[in-house]
């Protein structure tokens, strides 16, 4: 099958992240299974108590601790709501050299690409053990490629993790952090003020630490990141009750992309602090953090074997994002991971989401190269 015959069958199968992923698991297990792969599951529940499955297919005997996987080709499986008028979401269609649909370009383009790279390989020639690991759950919170870090049932020494990168090779990516925050107050009536305290105004000089935490941050560099060094946001907030009303409570959102060389908790002890130097200030300031969120970023070696093999394959130099990426967790696994896919970022999660025809077949071949080379 070409890649793109394989994309149709892959968008066909919706697998929206709110639902299980049982059906695509299915289909890759079949497609898998003609290829003399041997196939495992690796299955959760998540919160709403819904199947979640990861599913490792490898050339090699029974997965165990003892296993070194060469080569794994990570994509995951899941992908964001669509508009149910978007006619094309599940179906796929072509116009202009472009691939309409749901998952066409994150992640389901890649999926079919390296599919189509081990159909085009004599496996019984491999001397190293390959994997395809297909991955659940990656668009809410990375959560299908964390249960399987977490098991660290194999280990891996290279890893090509699918997204939409136009092709270009991304050795580091930042991570990402979230903390909710909630400032306490006590209401009173707005023209009486000293018989309350305002959870806003509070919450307001917390901000401004932050702010200034910011601009601190920037004197920890790393050049191979635009820009070079962690960046916080608020990006909201909530307060109060009525405008008459002293507030009693401010809730805010706290998020920072730390570059991969700054522990995610750097942030975190930087806000404690604040928060200490606030209730010195302000015996009565009160105010809980729930740090629920803690991806951290990878970062391979420019001079990796692999990244080298991919600069050559693709022609162009890699790079670094700024977003989070299961690439943290396939290097928790041990390798060193290098972020590739067909698609433009930019044109994924929105309504007529495409891959580029020639660049799913580029990635095709690209794959095919690549396992051969590391694991031939
Ligand atoms: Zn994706």
């Amino acid at each position: 099958m070409t890649p793109q015959e394989t994309l149709a069958e892959l968008v066909k199968i919706d697998s929206v992240s709110s639902r299980s992923n049982a059906e695509i698991v299915e289909f890759l297990e079949r497609r898998c299974a003609a290829l003399n792969l041997k196939t495992q599951r690796f299955a959760y529940r998540d919160e709403l108590g819904v199947e979640k499955i990861n599913l490792v297919a490898h050339s090699g005997a029974e997965l165990s601790n003892d296993t070194n996987i060469e080569l794994a080709l990570v994509g995951h499986t899941d992908t964001v709501p669509y508009d149910p008028n978007w006619s094309e979401a599940l179906n796929l269609t072509e116009r202009d050299g472009k691939l309409y649909g749901r998952g066409s370009c994150d992640t389901k383009g890649f999926i079919a690409a390296a599919l189509s790279a081990v159909e085009n390989i004599d496996l019984k020639i491999l001397n190293k053990p390959l994997a395809l690991i297909f991955t659940a759950d990656e668009e809410i919170g990375l959560r299908g490629a964390k249960h399987l870090a977490q098991l660290n049932p194999f280990r891996v020494r290279y890893s090509i993790v699918g997204e939409p990168t136009s092709l270009q090779p991304i050795r580091a990516g930042k991570g990402y952090s979230l903390a909710e925050i909630v400032v306490k107050g006590r209401e009173a009536h707005s023209a009486y003020p000293a018989l309350g305290a305002s959870a806003v105004f509070r919450a307001a000089r917390l901000i401004n630490h932050l702010e200034r935490i910011a601009e601190q941050l920037k004197s920890d560099q790393h050049e191979a990141f635009d820009p070079p060094f962690t960046t916080l946001n608020v990006g909201v907030i909530h307060g109060g009750s009525a405008k008459n009303v002293l507030a009693g409570e401010c809730r805010f959102t706290l998020e920072w992309r730390p570059i991969p060389t700054q522990p995610s908790e750097r942030v975190l002890h930087l806000l404690n602090a604040a928060i200490k130097e606030e209730q010195r200030a302000d015996p009565d300031f009160v105010c809980e953090v729930d740090a629920n969120r803690a991806d951290s970023g990878f970062e391979t070696d420019p001079e990796s074997r692999l990244i080298q093999l991919l600069e050559n394959a693709t022609g162009r130099k890699s790079a670094t994002v700024a977003f989070g990426t299961e690439g943290a967790q396939m290097q928790a696994l041990g390798s060193e991971p290098v972020v590739i896919g067909p698609g433009d970022i930019r044109e994924a999660h929105r309504t007529g989401e495409f891959v580029p025809v020639r660049e799913l077949e580029s990635c095709a071949e690209i794959l095919r190269h690549a396992v051969r080379e590391l694991c031939g």
